[in-house]
């Protein structure tokens, strides 16, 4: 049996790892959507999509999880009501959709797919919101995220990026 965990990981972190592994005790394979994958630079999603994958692809592996998942980026798309067909499109097949976010469990209930929700890993501070607000403040950020997310945020200088982004043009 195969499960979807569809997020936009801005940044991959503690809490993502947390329900992977919680996951894959319920499924064979999970497939893991990037979602927003069309995103990138802005405050909110400042991590391109490959960025992203390379965040989760290598996560896995230092978690020791080196088979059984599929990571798919998927773009948005302009219209929710097709946006399950949309996601369908482009990953293997799937039984059960795992989500925490109230409009992807709709969708997908909707349709009549079954839907589950993991429990939240201290959602306070296991947060994409919260790890962006720290790197922005210089504030320490690495304790939440895999080392390999680390790793991938130096390498492409992504809180610089974060920064950079924050400024304005006004004196
Ligand atoms: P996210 O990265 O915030 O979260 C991903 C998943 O991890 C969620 O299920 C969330 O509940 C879970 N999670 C997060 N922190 C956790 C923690 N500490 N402990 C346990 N679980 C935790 O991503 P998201 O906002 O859920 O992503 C949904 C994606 O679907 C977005 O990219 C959105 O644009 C896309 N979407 C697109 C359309 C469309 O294109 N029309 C419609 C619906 C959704």
């Amino acid at each position: 049996m195969r499960g979807l965990l569809i997020g936009r990981f801005q940044p991959f972190h503690k809490g993502h790892v947390y329900v992977v592994k919680k996951v894959l005790r319920e499924v064979d394979e999970i497939i893991i959507g990037i979602g927003s994958a069309q995103l990138s630079h802005t405050l909110e999603n400042p991590f391109t999509a490959g960025e992203r994958l390379m965040m989760i692809a290598n996560s896995l592996a230092e978690n020791g999880i080196e088979k059984n998942y599929y990571i798919i980026p998927i773009q948005d798309v302009n219209n929710n009501s097709l946006w399950v067909s949309h996601v369908r499109s482009l990953t293997p097949p799937f039984t059960k959709v795992y989500s925490g976010n109230t409009l992807v469990k709709r969708l997908f209930s909707e349709v009549g797919v079954e839907v589950k929700t993991p429990p939240m890993f201290n959602r306070r501070v296991y947060s994409g919101t919260e790890i962006r607000r720290r790197m922005l403040e210089g504030e320490p950020w690495e304790d939440l995220v895999p080392e390999a997310v680390v790793r991938v945020v130096k390498e492409v200088q992504g809180v610089e990026r974060l920064r950079d982004l924050a400024k304005t043009d006004k004196a």
